[in-house]
């Protein structure tokens, strides 16, 4: 139901949590986050309030890394366990990904990923775009494009954001009929499901359009359609009481 994500210089653990509270107010029954750190993917998530993750990061603390994505899910396939809470990632665990939203036709893509020897490990519709993910990645090693071709194949409505250890420095975020905005800070960037997420730290923002996918990087962010044509961009201020 919130989604979080960040790049630059500063601990993307702490952003992304902090941003994560910011979005508890939209109601969740799990969280969880994952950085990338000394060339890896690490990861924890945990059913129930942040509370819950927070004390999983106190028991088993995530490397330090100034890349991260963040999650609070309201759960619509696959109960709120801490095996269907987001993110979730590929079998060799290099790709990723969080979630808002459902994919209707996972039951197929489930299936044709079944038959090409990958093992799923929740309930959810959304660990597909994991493996999906890391498939085209192995093709293109270029995020935002594997995005691109991922989001093509997927039916229904979504907010998709991901991060994969071979482009420590890039967050990729996607949408159709979901809410995705891009916050633009000064050497950092962030993108959240609601403003309020990174409010604290830039009033620069991007709205998503409808079907496109965006890169982020730590020096601006690059958007585009699913069918690869540069979008154009408007940023806008962000008026809005932070105290709010
Ligand atoms: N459909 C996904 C799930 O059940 C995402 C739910 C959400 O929007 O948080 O895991």
């Amino acid at each position: 139901c919130g989604i979080v994500g960040y790049v630059g210089p500063q601990s993307a653990l702490d952003v992304v949590m902090a941003g994560l509270k910011r979005l508890e107010y939209r109601g969740y029954d799990s969280a969880g986050v994952a950085v990338l750190a000394d060339g890896g993917l690490a990861a924890a998530k945990k059913a129930g309030k942040l509370v819950n993750l927070e004390k999983e990061l106190v028991d088993w603390p995530l490397p330090t890394g100034t890349t991260g994505i963040g999650h609070t899910r309201w759960a619509t396939h696959g109960g709120p366990t801490d095996a269907n809470a987001h993110p979730h990632l590929d079998n060799a665990g290099r790709v990723a990904v969080v979630h808002n939203g459902i994919i209707e036709n996972f039951a197929l893509l489930r299936a044709e990923l079944e038959e090409r020897g990958h093992t799923l490990t929740s309930e959810t519709d959304t660990e597909v775009v994991a493996h999906l993910l890391a498939e085209e990645f192995s093709a293109t090693a270029d995020l935002a494009e594997s995005m691109r071709l991922v989001c093509r194949r997927l039916e229904g409505a979504f907010t998709l954001v991901a991060v994969h250890a071979d482009e420590p420095d890039v967050v990729v975020g996607a949408r159709r009929n979901s809410p995705l905005v891009v916050g633009v800070g000064e050497g950092e960037a962030f993108l959240a499901s609601d403003v309020a997420a990174f409010i604290a730290h830039t009033r620069s923002a991007i709205e998503l359009g409808q079907d496109q996918v965006v890169e982020l990087r730590r020096d601006g962010v690059t958007v585009t359609g699913f069918d690869g044509r540069p979008a154009e961009v408007r940023t806008y201020h962000v008026d809005w009481d932070a105290s709010a």
